[in-house]
C-alpha cells in the first residue's frame, strides 16, 4: 500500500525497480526510509504486517528522546511512517519477502508473495517476534487466555487475574500496563532477580496489584474451554503449584525473523544477522539493522541510529556499484551508465 497516493512511485504508477528495498517497517526500517528517500534514492519498504513492528504494539514508550511525556508505540510508528512518506518512500504492507536473488550484474531481485522487485541495494530490518515457551496448553489456549500482546488484549482482563511470564523489560513494562485493568497481576520469573531496567523494577515493586513469584518455572497452562490456571514448579524444592488465573501473557524473549535469509547471509547461532561495522552483511549490497542484527542492545533509539547508518552506507555503496543494466531509477539513467560506472545524479 502506498504511503501516500499523491507521492511519486505510488498508486497506478507502481514501479518495480528501486535503488533501495528496505525489508521491514519497524523504527529502524522507517528511519532508513527517511534517510534513503531524502538522499533521492528510489526507496520502497516492504512489510509483512503493518508498519511499526513490535514498537507499534508497545503501550507506552518513555525512553525515546523528544517525547518527555512518553508516546504510544502506535503513534510513534504513524509519525515515522508519515515522515518517510513525505520524502517519497513507498510502503507496501502485508507483503512477505520470500527470497533475495543476486543478479549477475550485482543487483538484487527481492521476491515477495506477489511481485519481483529489482533493486541496487537491500536493507534488512525484519525485526523479531515473541519467543514461545513451548509448555503444554500454550499453543492450545492461544486467543483463549494465552497472549503475547498486552496492548492488544489487556482490556479483556478488567478486574480479572493474569499471569505474566518472564523477568525482562517486556514482562515488567507490560505487567505494569496490565495492572491498569486486572485486579491482580502475578509475575512468574525463573530467577529471584529481574533483568528489567531499574526504573521499571521500582514501579513494579511499588504497584500493589503486581505480585512476584520467584524461582518459578512454568510447566503447563490449564483449563477446559479457556485458561483457568498455570502450573509452575519451584526451581529449588521442585514442588508444583497451580495458580488460578484468567489469562497468561508470555514475555520470555524474542527470536529474529530471519528464516528467509538462511543460506543467503551469514547468521549467528541464534539466527541473528552478522554485519561489519558499516552494517553490510556477508552479501555485497545487503545491509542489516535493528533487533534482528547480532548485537547486544535492542532499543528503539538504537535501531533508529542503525537505520540512519544503513541508509548512509547503502548510498555510499551505490555510488561505487554504478548502475546495473537491469536497473532504471532517477539515480540510474541506463543510457549513460553501465555496471561499475558512477551513476549520473539528478
Ligand atoms: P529478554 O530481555 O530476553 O527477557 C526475557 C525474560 O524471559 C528473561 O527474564 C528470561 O529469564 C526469561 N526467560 C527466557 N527463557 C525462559 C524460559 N525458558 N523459561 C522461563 N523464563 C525464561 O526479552 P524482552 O524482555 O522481550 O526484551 C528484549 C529486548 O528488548 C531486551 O534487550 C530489552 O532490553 C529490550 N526492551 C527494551 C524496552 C525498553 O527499553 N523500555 C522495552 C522492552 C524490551 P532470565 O532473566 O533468567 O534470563
Amino acid at each position: 500500500m502506498p504511503l501516500d497516493s499523491a507521492l511519486p512511485h505510488a498508486g497506478d504508477d507502481r514501479r518495480d525497480t528501486f535503488d533501495v528495498v528496505i525489508v521491514g517497517a519497524g523504527p529502524g526500517g522507517l528511519t532508513a526510509a527517511v534517510y534513503a528517500s531524502r538522499a533521492r534514492l528510489a526507496t520502497v519498504v516492504v512489510e509483512r504486517n503493518t508498519a511499526g513492528g513490535i514498537m507499534a504494539i508497545t503501550e507506552r514508550i518513555e525512553n525515546y528522546p523528544g517525547f518527555p511525556e512518553g508516546i504510544s508505540g502506535f503513534e510513534l510508528a504513524e509519525k515515522m511512517k508519515r515522515q518517510a512518506a513525505q520524502f517519497g518512500a513507498d510502503l507496501r504492507e502485508i507483503v512477505t519477502v520470500a527470497a533475495l536473488d543476486r543478479q549477475a550484474d550485482g543487483s538484487w531481485v527481492v521476491v515477495t508473495d506477489d511481485e519481483r522487485i529489482h533493486t541496487r541495494a537491500v536493507i534488512l530490518a525484519p525485526g523479531v517476534e515473541a519467543r514461545k515457551l513451548g509448555v503444554p496448553g500454550e499453543a492450545e489456549f492461544l486467543g483463549r487466555g494465552v497472549s503475547y500482546c498486552a496492548t492488544c488484549d489487556g482490556a479483556l482482563y478488567r478486574d480479572k487475574t493474569v499471569a505474566v511470564i518472564g523477568g525482562g523489560d517486556s514482562a515488567v513494562e507490560e505487567g505494569l500496563f496490565l495492572a491498569k485493568f486486572a485486579s491482580d497481576v502475578y509475575l512468574l520469573h525463573r530467577r529471584d532477580e529481574l533483568r528489567a531496567q531499574k526504573i521499571a523494577q521500582e514501579r513494579a515493586f511499588a504497584n500493589p496489584r503486581l505480585h512476584f513469584v520467584w524461582n518459578a518455572q512454568v510447566r503447563r497452562i490449564n483449563g477446559e474451554e479457556k485458561v483457568e490456571g498455570v502450573d509452575y514448579q519451584d526451581v529449588h524444592d521442585k514442588t508444583v503449584t497451580t495458580l488460578p488465573v484468567d489469562g497468561v501473557f508470555f514475555y520470555v524473549g524474542q527470536i529474529p525473523n530471519t528464516a528467509f535469509l538462511r543460506g543467503l547471509v551469514e547468521l549467528d547461532q541464534g539466527g541473528y544477522i552478522l554485519t561489519d561495522d558499516r552494517l553490510m552483511t556477508s552479501q555485497p549490497g545487503v545491509f542489516a539493522l535493528g533487533d534482528a542484527r547480532a548485537g547486544r542492545i535492542k532499543q528503539i533509539a538504537w535501531a533508529v541510529g542503525e537505520g540512519a547508518l544503513a541508509a548512509i552506507e547503502a548510498e555510499k555503496y551505490l555510488d561505487t556499484l554504478g548502475c546495473p543494466v537491469s536497473i532504471e531509477t532517477p539515480r540510474c539513467d541506463s543510457e549513460t551508465t553501465a555496471p561499475g560506472q558512477t551513476p549520473k545524479k539528478e
